[in-house]
């Protein structure tokens, strides 16, 4: 099933002087349930404008987005379309409404006018998975960045969405919150079979997802599995992306003569290949 299509999707600012203000120009883009797929790309390329478009905070300026079938140009049809394609902001602190970490997960299902009977569970269920079940009392602001963000991903899970969108959603943790909050995304990819689209500037964070879309002023400049945009550093570099460093020592080692295939992408594959 098509969780969320693009057709040649195209976003204009409007308070722009250039009179250029396109964010987004002729995106394409066609994502299946079940699939984890990360958008990388430089500041300013328009990744955040394409993410609104998913659960129709934007509106194409050009082209069209479907989710689940439904046109986000369609009005009437927003409330189910924000339902089933939940966002994750980066700032943890923006997402907290409630005072402890309970009754904000609760805030969104309550909002949906889920009957109390039935939040109650889906409370539970969605702090059992993100891990957070023996902090249901506490108050969050006094949780940590990974922590916050973990409550804010089971907020949005309780609401029952087909598909998780977050937005650089470890920008502003240390790596120990970056990786609570990675792992637990995966988790609900492969356990739950939640669709999940994630935003990242971390080039190495890609190694988790299924396919890597890396954007360019406004555009899809590439599209492949993990394995196949690692090897394209070149390309990476003049983006203006990290190059990983696990994809420059592979290609070091094959300039010194030694035999190593290219598709290596982690620290413990390198290993494996030269220890073997
Ligand atoms: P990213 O998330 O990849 O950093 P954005 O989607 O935020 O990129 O921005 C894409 C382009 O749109 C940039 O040139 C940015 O300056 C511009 N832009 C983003 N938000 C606004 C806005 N509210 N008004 C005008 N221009 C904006
Ligand atoms: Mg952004």
């Amino acid at each position: 099933m098509e969780i969320i299509r693009t057709t040649n999707l195209g976003y204009c600012y409007e308070n722009d002087e250039n009179g250029d203000a396109w964010a987004l120009r002729g995106v394409d883009l066609s994502i299946q349930e079940g699939e984890f797929v990360m958008i990388l790309g430089p500041n300013g390329s328009g990744k955040s404008t394409l993410a609104k478009h998913f659960n129709a905070l934007l509106l194409p300026s050009e082209g069209e987005v479907q989710v689940m079938g439904q046109s986000t140009a369609n009005a009437a049809d927003h409330w189910q379309i924000r339902q089933r394609a939940g966002m994750v902001f980066q700032n943890p602190d923006n997402q907290i409404v409630a005072t402890t970490v309970e009754e904000d997960v609760a805030f969104g299902p309550e909002n949906l006018g889920i009957p109390s009977a039935e939040i109650r569970g889906r409370v539970d269920e969605a702090l059992q998975a993100v891990g957070m079940t023996a902090f249901s009392r506490h108050a969050p602001h006094l949780l940590s960045g990974g922590q916050k963000q973990r409550v804010a991903i089971a907020g949005v899970i309780a609401m029952r969405p087909r598909c998780l969108i977050l937005d650089e959603p470890t920008a502003m943790l240390d790596p120990r919150g970056r990786r609570e909050v990675l792992e637990t995304v995966q988790r609900l990819n492969k356990e739950e079979g939640i669709t999940v689209i994630y935003i990242t500037h971390f080039m190495e964070e890609a190694v988790a997802a299924d396919r890597v879309v890396i954007m360019e002023q406004g555009s899809i400049v590439l599209d492949a599995k993990p394995r196949e945009i690692f090897q394209q550093t070149d390309k990476l570099r003049a983006i203006g992306l990290d190059v990983p460093p696990v994809a420059e020592l592979v290609q070091d080692l094959q300039q010194a003569g030694i035999d190593i295939p290219s598709d290596v992408m982690t620290v413990d594959e390198l290993v494996e290949r030269l220890c073997s």
